[in-house]
């Protein structure tokens, strides 16, 4: 419903605006200066009967179109609820999201999410359906289309051959392949990920990065990464995003786009682990 909403807007936007309003003036801004997503001094919280809890306060940043942008902090500074915000799911309190330079007003089919768990897949579909699915609906595809593109996205995996296999026999790695590959074949404008590698076993973590690089590589997607560990900021992200701990506040802003696996042993690479290391927990005293 969100997507079909976000599809019809996108529509009835028209190319040519005698008196452009200041919402359109903002896209064609956004365009000209290639930023995809805005996040502007945005503060999340969650109401709970007793009290108030900040999850974010006034976060800002900008993800450009074909950015690997990491947000990495430690655990409860708010990246989860970050990415929520984005991707459409919580309202800020204050500040303002925008997409293209239109406000995030809800979930949209451009916006998809990769969660970190391995249930996120229905155990009553098969790999194939599992992809097809959302391109059936909130795409509007025929069966046949659907199929086609979802093994497209699955060839693009390597997981072609388990197309007809149920979530269920499949390892934890594989499982996040199949959602990568039915995000991607959604083909959204930010791909949004929650540590989606954070419970694998460390060697199918490192061949999952891997995969990822080289899926971005290939398709060229705009990604939006949430992670806790630095090593994996580094190697996923062209540009990082240091949040503080509770409530999460900007800390710093990176670049790592000259980091991959190969530069792991590196004394950069080292150095840089330690100065995001006391960036993130020493020189604000954080005691947990
Ligand atoms: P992270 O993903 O960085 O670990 P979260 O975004 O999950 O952090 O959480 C940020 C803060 O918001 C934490 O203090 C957490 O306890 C709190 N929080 C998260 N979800 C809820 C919720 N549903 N209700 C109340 N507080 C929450
Ligand atoms: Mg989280």
């Amino acid at each position: 419903m969100g997507a079909s909403a976000s599809a019809a807007f996108i529509d009835s936007t028209p190319l040519t605006v005698p008196a452009a309003t200041a919402a359109t003036a903002a896209a064609a801004a956004a365009a000209a200066s290639g930023r995809l997503l805005s996040v502007d001094r945005v503060s999340l919280e969650y109401r709970t009967r007793e009290r108030i809890v900040r999850a974010t306060h006034n976060v800002s940043f900008d993800v450009y179109g074909g950015d690997r942008f990491v947000l990495l902090g430690p655990s409860g500074c708010g990246k989860s609820t970050l990415l929520k915000a984005v991707a459409g799911f919580i309202p800020p309190v204050s500040g303002t999201i925008s997409l293209g330079g239109e406000p995030v007003r809800g979930p949209g089919a451009d916006r998809i999410v990769v969660f970190q768990e391995f249930d996120q897949l229905p155990p009553w579909k098969t790999v194939l359906q599992n992809v097809a699915f959302p391109l059936r609906v909130a795409k509007k595809l025929g069966r046949t289309e659907a199929n086609g593109l979802a093994l497209h996205y699955l060839e693009k995996v390597g997981l072609a051959s388990f197309a007809n296999a149920y979530p269920h026999t499949l390892s934890g790695g594989m499982k996040q392949r199949v959602a990568i590959a039915r995000a991607l074949a959604m083909q959204p404008r930010v791909l949004l990920m929650d540590e989606p590698f954070a419970a694998l076993d460390a060697l199918t973590r490192r061949k999952m990065q891997e995969e990822l690089l080289r899926l971005w590589d290939d398709v060229r997607f705009t990604l939006l990464f949430v992670t806790h560990s630095i090593e994996e900021a580094l190697i996923v992200g062209n540009r990082i995003l240091l949040l503080s701990p509770h409530p999460g506040r900007v800390r710093a802003e990176l670049n790592s786009h000259q980091y991959t696996h190969d530069s792991a042993g590196q004394d950069t690479f080292r150095d840089s682990v330690a100065h995001i290391h006391r960036l993130l927990f020493e020189e604000t005293g954080a005691a947990s």
